[in-house]
């Protein structure tokens, strides 16, 4: 009986394991409207020798977020890694808000870095992988060093 059931969870696991290699195979892009951010994003990462091709990522407009949330990566087993941006606030956003926010969410989606804590003694945060990640402004005036510190992930 013991023998029978490892059998059947060595099938199992050997399922799973064909199944997600078939899914990563085949990746899917759908990026829409967000097509030149992530243009920009993988333009910022081969300005700093890293050779990243984004080709399985959804991003996507949702109504659907509470106001509190700018964005959301999420990621699950078996899935496509999906963008929602919170409609609401991206049509009100500028245009150095809106890159801000998707740099941070490729973050996670792409590089897959969680999020990173701290702030320089003026208050700048230190990462654009900060929970409350910096806004348009902070991020015009820093951009550089955030891209810089985005893609050289030593965290
Ligand atoms: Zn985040």
């Amino acid at each position: 009986m013991q023998k029978y059931t490892a059998r059947i969870s060595t099938l199992v696991s050997t399922l799973f394991t064909a199944a997600a290699l078939l899914l990563s195979a085949c990746g899917k892009l759908n990026i829409g409207e967000f097509a030149s951010y992530v243009s920009t994003f993988e333009a910022e990462a081969a300005a700093r020798g890293q050779e990243l091709h984004v080709d399985n990522l959804v991003i996507k407009l949702d109504s659907s977020l509470p106001n509190t949330i700018r964005a959301q990566c999420q990621e699950r087993p078996f899935a496509t890694p999906t963008i929602a941006v919170n409609q609401t606030i991206w049509d009100k956003s500028s245009d150095e808000d809106k890159e801000a926010l998707l740099m941070h969410e490729l973050g996670h989606c792409v590089l897959h870095r969680d999020h990173k804590k701290g702030d320089f003694p003026d208050g700048t945060a230190i990462s654009l992988m900060r929970a409350v990640s910096p806004y348009g402004k902070s991020y015009e005036a820093h951009r550089q060093y955030y891209l810089d510190e985005l893609f050289d992930n030593n965290d």
